[in-house]
């Protein structure tokens, strides 16, 4: 909290793998922006014991609206169309630079003995994105304690020093590094297929997420719907040919590392390109992992060939909004793993609802994908009450039947590795299942997982 020159409480939260304070520490603010080599010159031997604002403040608008976004026709339509050639970001050179630069700046600090830094993130309103800060990597050089703090408070001590009046600061960080158990894990579990058990179809979500939060939006949403998926495919009785199987994966927000070590485990080393057997029995994956948004179509990941079967397993669902195709891909999440290595992975569209990493990733975030749909489904059990002895929305489940009763055709498309891979049509039908604006039941996802219908297997180091 700040003690002067007015005592007032503020919002703020460690990043994760930085130390604590060793106790309560009390001391004064500065703003210390390090950006060019002359800015060591200009700090060193002025910051022991302080509270560093290393970032400088940035402009904080006013909302005129809504934080969530439903996409529009408009931008949908937009979205499909092929992006223009843009030039390349950065560049590798670049970015390598700025990592040095930014391990040196660290280094500093803790040369420097400062007592913490403080620093500012995306959002606002009190809602804060806090991730990693230190390294994980036991061998790597220290960090400063290191704190996120509110873009709104973080403001009004830089104003307050930029008046030359002095704020003192008190914080009191427990952190603590637990090295007890340094694997973390991937849940895997399937529904066996029967005359084509040996051929896989996949869907997946990342099942960790970040400290400050307790991740329901980001991802415990997309395990629950897949989870959900897997749910119906049980209780709809219908007859597997295929194997479905679901990954839900560990450490996803320190570079995708649960899904990478099943892939390398089962499917193809990324590096060598030597494939396993299992590789040439894939069908496809399917993950979910933008929050509690609407799922309104499917990002192609370059590859035209298959945008007819999304198409056809899309139309039953046009009406709830998903009715979308881009050749465009989407990065940042685990589809990426199994496109890594030539095998067909996608990631849905979704409408945005301002999801991941926020101290407010809470259960409370969570939508059903659409209440409207929802309702017509309770309007349509209401009046098939008399042909359906379970009381489940009949659509719905001839839907699903539908999926599954065409007759399977293979599809030969190139990969943008530019290998041949087959792709069946009922392959998609788990996502359609998914996209239907099932819901994301949070409660659901909780007891399935406390039931452990669900095996644990895979132990990716993420020490
Ligand atoms: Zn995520």
């Amino acid at each position: 909290m700040a003690l002067t020159p007015r005592a007032y409480p503020l919002i703020g939260y460690p990043k994760a793998w930085t130390p604590g304070t060793n106790g309560q520490v009390t001391g004064e603010a500065v703003l210390a922006v390090i950006s060019t080599e002359r800015d060591f010159d200009t700090f060193r031997g002025k910051l022991r014991g302080k509270f560093v604002l290393g970032t400088a403040m940035r402009d904080v608008p006013a909302h005129f609206d809504a934080p969530g976004h439903r996409y529009t026709e408009a931008e949908l339509v937009e979205l499909s169309k092929q992006p223009d050639a843009g030039g390349g970001r950065g560049g590798r050179g670049n970015f390598q630079a700025n990592q040095e630069f930014a391990k040196k700046k660290t280094q500093f600090w803790v040369d420097e003995g400062v007592a913490a830094v403080l620093d500012i993130s995306r959002g606002d309103g009190g809602t804060l994105f806090v991730q990693g800060g230190g390294s994980r990597d036991p061998k790597d050089p220290p960090s400063p304690a290191q704190v996120v703090i509110a873009v709104e408070q973080y403001g009004r001590i830089v104003r307050t020093l930029e008046k030359k009046i002095p704020v003192t600061l008190s914080m009191k960080i427990d952190n603590r590094f637990d090295d007890t158990d340094l694997n973390a894990f991937n849940i895997v579990g399937e529904l066996p297929g029967s005359d084509k058990a040996d051929e896989v179809v996949m869907i997946g979500a990342h099942f960790d997420s970040w400290h400050t939060g307790t991740g329901a939006t980001d991802n415990a949403a997309g395990s629950a719907v897949m989870m959900e998926a897997m749910r119906l495919l049980k209780v709809s009785g219908v007859k597997l040919r295929r194997t479905v199987r679901i990954g839900l994966w560990g450490g996803e927000e320190q570079g995708l590392l649960g899904s990478k070590e099943y892939i390398k485990a089962h499917y193809a080393d990324p590096v060598t390109m030597v494939l396993k057997p299992e590789h040439a029995k894939f069908a496809g994956y399917f993950n979910v992992d933008n929050g509690t948004g609407l799922i309104r179509g499917v990002y192609l990941q370059g590859n035209e060939a298959v945008a007819p079967i999304f198409q056809q397993w899309m139309e039953p669902f046009k009406n709830l909004g998903m009715n979308t195709l881009t050749i465009r891909n989407t990065g940042g999440t685990d589809h990426l793993s199994y496109d890594a290595v030539g095998l067909p992975g996608f990631q849905f569209i979704q409408d945005d609802t301002r999801r991941t990493e926020t101290r407010s990733c809470r259960a409370s975030r969570c939508r059903s994908r659409s209440r409207r749909p929802a309702a017509a489904r309770r309007r349509s059990r209401k009046k098939k009450e008399p042909q359906s002895a379970e009381g489940s929305p009949r659509k719905f489940f001839s839907a699903i039947a539908a999926c599954f009763a065409v007759p399977s055709y293979r599809r030969e498309y190139l990969s943008p590795h530019a290998r041949s891979f087959s792709f069946r049509s009922r392959a998609s039908a788990c996502s359609s299942i998914v996209s239907t604006g099932h819901g994301n039941r949070y409660v659901q996802f909780l007891s399935l997982t406390v039931a452990g219908s669900l095996t644990r297997s895979g132990h990716p180091k993420a020490s």
